[in-house]
């Protein structure tokens, strides 16, 4: 079972495919108080993942259609030490022109997919969570290429998204997508 490791290459590369959000937008909180930690782990490989600001149990929908090749849903783990980095929970599907999507943190048993399955865009998936690396419920988002092994994770590349643009390493609250409103819950 490969584990996830950081790898120290760059990549420049923007995404080919074009991409919805992962999440609802109506979801997105404004703000969180979980300090700093979590969202400086994107480095090497990891520099163009998304972080979207979502409550535990948000929807995850696919932001593309494709095929699921990686399904990890067994941990009830995580925190703000680098000792959670192999137990978050996490879906991969690939796409066309040999990219990838990853959905990771999820909640424990929150993936509604399994591997082979098909999927479209649009369609619920799974559930956001806290589990592995993460200091705070959020959804990681990762396009990545030149997958290793199991598909599991790659290079990542900077994604477009339909509608939205966003800055590399930027926390996407309500805000970025033009909905200032408070946070639920
Ligand atoms: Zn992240």
């Amino acid at each position: 079972m490969l584990r996830r490791k950081k790898m120290n290459q760059e990549t420049s590369a923007k995404s080919t495919n074009i991409y919805a959000l992962p999440i609802l937008a109506e979801d997105l909180q404004l703000s969180h108080n979980y300090g700093e930690l979590p969202f400086n782990s994107h480095e090497g490989n990891l520099k163009y993942a998304v972080d979207f600001l979502v409550p535990e149990l948000s929807q995850v929908v696919a932001a593309l259609g494709g095929t699921v090749v990686y399904v990890k849903q067994d941990s009830d783990v995580g925190g703000p030490d680098g000792k959670y980095w192999n137990d978050g929970n996490r879906i991969v599907i690939r796409h066309a022109n040999r990219e990838y999507s990853a959905y990771e943190h999820l909640k424990c048993g929150g993936s509604l997919v399994v591997v082979g399955q098909t999927v479209e865009c649009g369609q619920l998936i799974g559930y956001s969570g806290n589990t592995g690396y993460s200091v705070g419920p959020h959804l990681d988002f990762e396009v990545f290429v030149r997958p290793v092994l199991d598909e599991s994770e790659g290079e990542t590349v900077k994604p477009g998204f339909v509608d939205y643009s966003f800055e590399v390493g930027k926390v996407i609250t309500s805000k970025e997508v033009g909905n200032e409103k408070a946070n639920s819950g």
